[in-house]
């Protein structure tokens, strides 16, 4: 202990201005959490000259902590990217991309099989800050040409699209998009970012939603933004700073916990969806089965050409004959899996959707159901499933 300076001070100070300090030269594997508002600076001199957009300091906890800067550095390896920022969920990652790239006056264009809540922010930036949206057939490829107008800033693409499937072809939209000078955003949620390697189908900016199987827990909301572009990073972090989208180290510290078996537990969830998705496409009941690694899925051959996995995520379509009341009553016969949105997680989910109210042009017949398929024995899921459709005979 070093002699007790503080001795001679009241009660308060001294709890507060502790002289003692850990020894240096820990060493364990977890990374430490960091929480801090407050950071300090040992002068009035490194603390002007110290920038918030400098990652080799700190200075306001909003900006960063060692516990987050580590989770960012791992995220843009995982995607072979340069940068990353966090967000507080990853609908929040979708706005800091649509703040840092879109003001009014400009065009966007969207997928129509789009994460819904991504809708959601596009209509209010369209009714209310003067930013026009236009929405495009995700397996339109090279002829989202035609849709690109002078003002259009930024296309979105989701690979695939996290209800209906459908697998873009981004490296045509990419190639379409920058000969006029456009950035493309890809939600690549569903990939886990180990499934499409973004950055070399021609991406621009990567965005995350953690909240799925990097947390893999079912406890955590948070968001990442992944570029490679030093330029477009800067616009990205001042757009954060801006919107003060801090995240809680508690959570960054999950979310780290969980990443070194990221790729193990993709892989099982990936084996085990495709066992029950065939066992699915064998059914009467079901009419089609929306996987990308299976034939006859919009954009399988696409999916084929570009991805590596496909991870726990899939859709069906009951056949038409199944009304609303039958296919609700299969969902809730369901005992393994539960009801409840997000993916990602240990535990298998269902949920129906009403997919005609969330698109602009859906042509298929039957009711949706996804499933996320969670890390149970796939044989126990599929009979699960088996008791569950004899309840709607
Ligand atoms: C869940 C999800 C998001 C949003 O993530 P939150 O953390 O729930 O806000 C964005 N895109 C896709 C494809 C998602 O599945």
């Amino acid at each position: 202990m070093p002699e007790n300076s503080n001795s001679q001070r009241g009660f308060n100070t001294r709890v507060i201005h502790s002289d003692y300090e850990a020894p240096d030269g820990f060493g364990a594997f977890p990374v430490a959490i960091h929480h801090a508002s407050t950071v300090l600076f040992t002068d009035v001199a490194s603390m002007r000259s110290r920038s918030w957009q400098d990652k080799s300091a700190y200075t306001y906890g909003l900006h960063g902590t060692p516990t987050s800067f580590t989770l960012e550095a791992r995220l843009a390896d995982i995607e072979q990217g340069k940068h990353c920022l966090l967000t507080p969920s990853g609908l929040a990652a979708i706005t800091l991309v649509n703040m840092a790239f879109l003001a009014s006056g400009d065009h966007v264009l969207i997928p129509d099989n789009v994460y819904s809540p991504n809708r959601e922010l596009a209509d209010w930036l369209s009714r209310s800050f003067g930013v026009s949206v236009s929405y495009y057939d995700p397996l339109i490829g090279a002829d989202i040409a035609a849709l690109i107008r002078d003002n259009t800033k930024l296309i979105w693409a989701e690979a695939p699209g996290s209800v209906s499937m459908e697998v873009p072809d981004v490296p045509a939209i990419c190639a379409a998009a920058h000969a006029r000078g456009v950035l493309v955003a890809l939600d690549n949620t569903w990939s886990g970012g180990i499934a499409f390697p973004a950055f070399a189908h021609g991406v621009d900016i990567i965005m995350q939603a953690l909240t799925k199987y990097q947390s893999g827990g079912s406890d955590v909301l948070m968001g990442a933004v992944i570029t490679r572009d030093r330029a477009l990073n800067i616009r990205l972090q001042t757009a954060h700073m801006r919107l003060g989208f801090g995240v809680g180290m508690d959570d960054v510290y999950l979310v780290l916990r969980n990443l070194p078996t990221l790729q193990l537990r993709f892989q099982a969830h990936d084996q085990s969806a495709r066992k029950v998705a065939a066992w699915l496409k064998d059914r009467p009941e079901i009419s089609t089965v929306l996987h990308p690694a299976l034939p006859g899925s919009p954009g399988h051959a696409i999916w084929q050409r570009d991805f590596t996995g496909a991870g726990g995520l899939f859709s069906v379509l009951f056949d038409e004959k199944y009304t609303e009341q039958q296919t609700d009553r299969f969902v809730d016969s369901l005992k393994l899996f539960k009801i409840g949105f997000s993916w990602g997680g240990a535990h298998s989910l269902c949920v129906p959707y009403r997919i005609e109210q969330m698109r602009q042009h859906w042509s298929h017949k039957g009711i949706l159901v996804r499933f996320n398929i969670g890390l149970e024995d796939s044989t126990d899921l599929i009979a699960d499933i088996e008791q569950a459709l004899a309840q709607i005979a």
